[in-house]
């Protein structure tokens, strides 16, 4: 099949414009609905980028202004437009700079504002990720000697002013991200950290993480402008965690400080890409990312969307419910009990259940370390984890109590429809299992294997149906070329089956993309006439 055929999405909102973004590219790489219900999953590229943001990286793809003032004619300074749009962004933050990623922010923090000199650090903030990253090795990788200060639990201001000397090149505050320490603990305030560090004249450096550049009210979690406010000197954070945007590190704070960051030969080697910093810039300027609309989704349009899914596949013969869930910020956190052998809270980062579940998991906590949004999701039998997970594209899920559960606040709505297309085709390869009943009234298909009826319609589920026999034959149609075709005809041809069954009309297969059109998923209304007329020739 032609990976090129449009893919109409539907929603209850209606058609909308057929996605590219899933379609299978020159790479390697296969392209995943991510339905685990963790907002940025590690293993899955963390936060995907807002529309404007890839067609910034497709123009930063070809030859573009990165290092030219058109005016005049020279040279200018590399990425300034993002660069100015960051410096827009955090009004309190004098410098910014961009590297690789935040680990990057801090290695060159550390190279170039301590150098040989000691990092004052807590040990209470000597963290380790997921994917075994110690933070503390990275500064000492970097050049600094370690001056750690204080307890696992409580650091207080008068541990740091006992290490401060003369040999101090700077002291490092790090947002815990990744665990919570309870009980008694203590830690000053930044602020008052802040004022210590401007009495000793020693540069207060804040790996704030999260990459948010002001406070959100629904997430107690640290924020750049905040940190700046208190008198932070210089916070680093990443570029494609809550901000939402592409892989980079953020510098903000102090103009000697950062100039001196800019300046120095490390930041040469870790600077960020011409793409990155075109898609930093398009994040910046349009935020609504998104990370940002999983974050914001309302419980109510997300159980609404669970309730058309599970009933549309019902239709289809695929036992599905919509239940209540809860989504995750990220996967690295979760209480003990709760969690599998790569400390993800169970399922949740891996989207496979815990005895198979080694696979990479997400790497740092976000910060909120437990936290957990409403959500809603279709619930299947969970055999068909596996099916959706080598689908095209896959889907990974989280698998729980024996199902297989897609949250729905990490999918975008406009893809529902695709959702709905892979499960189907999926549930052909898992088999008759996840299927609601055995066929009673077969229809006389090409070449499908099975055939199950639903609704008093047939609907072909065979693992080698093809092509337009199949999609003509009998009174109603099958998600038939799903199984054959890639992504985008299946998401149109199933969505055409759904219909297909619920209006018992015949649909054919090269129509199937201009007939979808007619097609809601929530009312599944489509008018036999319209489908007749676009049938293909
Ligand atoms: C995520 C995170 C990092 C690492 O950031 P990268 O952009 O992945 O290098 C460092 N510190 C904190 C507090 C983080 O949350």
């Amino acid at each position: 099949m032609d990976d090129a055929v449009p893919l109409a999405y539907y929603s209850g909102d209606g058609p909308v414009p057929a996605p590219t973004t899933l379609a299978r590219t020159a790479t390697g790489l296969r392209p995943v609905i991510n339905a685990t219900g963790v907002i940025l999953h590690g293993a899955l590229g963390r936060a995907p980028l807002s529309a404007a943001a890839r067609a910034a990286v497709d123009l930063a793809a070809g030859t573009t202004d990165l290092e030219l003032d058109l005016r005049t004619g020279r040279r200018d300074r590399r990425g300034r437009t993002a660069l100015a749009a960051l410096a827009a962004a955090v009004p309190a933050a004098a410098g910014v700079h961009v590297v690789n990623n935040n680990a990057a922010g801090l290695a060159l923090a550390v190279a170039a504002l301590a150098g040989r000199r000691e990092v004052v650090v807590s040990r209470g903030e000597l963290v380790e990720t997921a994917d075994g990253f110690r933070l503390p090795e990275l500064l000492v990788a970097a050049g600094a000697r370690m001056r750690e200060v204080g307890t696992t639990n409580r650091t207080t201001l008068g541990d740091y002013a006992d290490a401060i000397g003369p040999d101090t090149g700077l002291v490092l505050r790090v947002h815990t991200a990744s665990y919570q320490v309870v009980g008694f603990t203590d830690s000053p305030a930044i602020s008052d950290l802040a004022a210590l560090c401007a009495d000793f004249e020693v540069p207060l450096v804040g790996d704030c993480g999260s990459g948010l550049l002001h406070p959100e009210p629904m997430l107690a979690e640290p924020d750049v402008s905040s940190w700046l406010g208190w008198g932070v000197g210089v916070v680093t954070t990443s570029g494609d965690k809550l901000l939402g945007g592409p892989q980079c590190g953020l510098l903000l704070g102090r103009a000697d400080l950062i100039d001196r960051m800019r300046r120095h030969p490390m930041s040469r080697a870790l600077r960020a890409g011409k793409l990155t910093l075109a898609a930093l810039e398009a994040t910046l300027r349009h935020p609504d990312s998104p990370v940002r609309q999983a974050l914001r989704a309302r419980p109510e349009r997300l159980a609404a969307r669970a309730e058309t899914l599970a009933a549309w596949l019902r239709r289809a013969g695929i036992a599905a419910s919509a239940v209540a869930s809860r989504a995750l910020i990220d996967g690295g956190t979760g209480s003990a009990a709760d969690t599998n052998t790569c400390g993800c809270r169970r399922g949740y980062a891996t989207g496979v259940d815990q005895a198979a579940g080694r696979t990479a998991c997400g790497a740092w906590g976000f910060g909120c370390v437990g936290a957990e949004l409403p959500s809603a999701a279709v619930a299947l039998d969970a055999m068909i984890a596996a099916p959706l997970r080598h689908g095209e594209p896959a889907v990974l899920g989280r698998v729980e109590q024996g199902c297989c559960l897609l949250d729905l606040r990490t999918v975008p709505a406009e893809l529902d429809p695709v959702l709905a297309a892979a499960v189907l085709a999926a549930a052909t390869e898992a088999g008759a299992a996840i299927l609601t009943d055995a066929p009673t009234e077969p229809h006389s298909t090409a070449a499908a294997d099975t055939v199950v009826t639903v609704s008093g319609s047939a609907v072909v589920s065979g693992s080698a149906v093809a092509g337009a026999s199949a999609m003509v034959s009998g009174s109603a149609v099958a998600g038939a070329s799903a199984m054959v075709s890639g992504s985008a005809v299946a998401g149109a041809s199933a969505m055409v089956s759904g219909s297909a069954v619920l209006g018992g009309v015949p649909a054919v297969a090269g129509s199937a993309v201009a007939a979808a059109d007619m097609v809601t998923v929530e009312s599944m209304a489509i008018p036999p006439t319209a489908v007749a007329d676009r049938r293909a020739p």
